[in-house]
């Protein structure tokens, strides 16, 4: 194990090392408390290898974060290998029906066909997976901490840089930190993260009877005039608060309630972070003029503390750059739209298999390096798949005409 000290060691930054070595045991940091973040450290955790998330946010709930997350088969594996299973049958009892075949329409809401069928899967809400995802990480997840960044040492191990000047080392740095990401940055200073044009608004209304007929199975798209709407319906099986208090009372789940959540994409530039709900709602009514009523109220609707604006990126393929003791999951490797619902999906499955091989290396007490290197070339591969389909279904998302 890596011992700790508090102790700046390093003039003028105000680094804090930690260098003193007692015995042989794999130790991870992970920068970026998000889904596949948290889901490797609860798989780690079960592992019994030592880990430890530092999070910029200072807390789970300081920023937008409820949106519905359409859940696949990887996803769902990754979250069954990786929580206990107490944590994943109440994600179970929390998620929503995911099956049909999503119908488009135009803006009178006449169907026009109908996109192909999807079987199985579970639509959930990204606040409540989470809080699930953090449930028993305790101290281990620490908020208000960033990574700065990091320094490969000589004995293979690294240092890691956080935004107190503090610093500490691990044999393995894992950048789960979004697309953003700063550990991306310094290790593949090259890879070009790409704005997709246009404009989109993503903004949530609860669920109400008259809303619920819009979307009858789990997705609608409306195809207007000069821009496109895209309708998903997140309906809890149970209510989150109360399921959590029956299953797993130690685990707070947010009060919320079902609601749509909808996807604008107008031409133009981007609306931008930070922009007032209200003012962007109002600006949009007026472009859905002649539109069905049901979603010119479904807009009216929207819930002004759940809605933003939303920038669409993805990553441009990297090839594989030679393991070290630092590597890259999810969104900090392979950004991708959400126009084939595959970005948490994939950040999901990456953090089970680099779950998976570290365990094994762990067992055998072996081949750090070469775990390392058969998670990255095997993520590479499918991850960036995975952002080719989802730049191919991007059309989906913007205006017809
Ligand atoms: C509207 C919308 C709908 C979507 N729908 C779907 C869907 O249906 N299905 C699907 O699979 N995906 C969907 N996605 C994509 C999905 O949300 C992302 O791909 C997923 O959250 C990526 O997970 P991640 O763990 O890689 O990154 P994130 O979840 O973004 O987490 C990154 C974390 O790192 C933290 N961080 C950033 N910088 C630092 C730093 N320097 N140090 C420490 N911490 C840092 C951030 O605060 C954040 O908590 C959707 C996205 C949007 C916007």
């Amino acid at each position: 194990m890596i011992e700790r000290s508090a102790a700046p060691v390093r003039p003028g930054t105000m680094l804090v090392l930690m260098t003193e070595r007692e015995e042989r045991s794999m130790k991870v940091i992970v920068a970026g408390a998000g889904i596949g973040g948290l889901c490797l450290a609860q798989g780690l955790v079960r592992a019994g290898i030592d880990v430890r998330v530092y999070e910029r946010e200072p807390a789970a709930d300081s920023r937008y974060q409820g949106f519905r997350i359409a859940l696949n088969e990887h996803g769902l594996g990754a979250l069954r290998a990786c929580l206990p299973p107490r944590l994943y049958r109440l994600l179970d009892a929390v998620t929503g029906p995911l099956a049909g075949r999503p119908r488009v329409v135009d803006q009178h809401l006449t169907e026009l066909r109908r996109l192909d069928p999807t079987d199985g899967g579970a639509a959930a809400d990204r606040r409540v997976l989470r809080e699930i995802l953090l449930a028993g990480l305790g101290d281990r997840v620490e908020f208000a901490r960033a990574v700065t960044g990091y320094a490969e040492l000589p004995d293979g191990t690294v240092e890691v840089h956080l935004s107190d000047g503090a610093g500490t080392v691990a044999d393995l740095l894992v950048g789960a930190d979004g697309v953003g990401s700063a550990v991306r940055r310094r290790l593949l200073p090259d890879a070009r993260v790409v704005d997709v044009p246009g404009n989109s608004l993503l903004g949530r209304t609860p669920l109400t009877e008259r809303f619920a007929a819009l979307v009858p199975d789990f997705g609608t798209l409306v195809q207007g005039p000069g821009l496109t709407m895209l309708l998903g319906r997140m309906e809890f099986r149970r209510p989150p608060r109360l399921a959590a208090a029956e299953l797993a009372p130690e685990v707070e789940l947010p009060d919320t309630d079902s609601y749509l959540r909808w996807v604008v994409t107008l031409p133009g530039q981007p609306t931008g972070p930070g922009a007032d709900w209200a003012t962007v709602r109002d600006r949009l009514l007026p472009l859905l003029d002649g539109w069905h009523p049901d979603l010119v109220e479904l807009v009216r609707r929207s819930d002004v503390v759940n809605s933003a604006p939303l920038t669409l990126r993805y990553t441009e393929p990297v090839p594989h750059w030679g393991t070290g003791p630092v590597t890259l999951l999810g969104d900090a490797i392979h950004t991708m739209p959400p126009s084939a619902g595959q970005g948490a999906n994939t950040a999901l499955r990456d953090a089970a298999l680099l779950c998976r091989t570290l365990t094994a290396a762990h067992r055998s007490g072996t081949g750090l390096r070469e775990a390392v290197e058969a998670y990255e070339r095997e993520m590479l591969a499918y991850g960036f798949a995975a952002v080719a389909e989802s730049l191919e279904r991007l059309p989906d998302f913007t205006p017809s005409r």
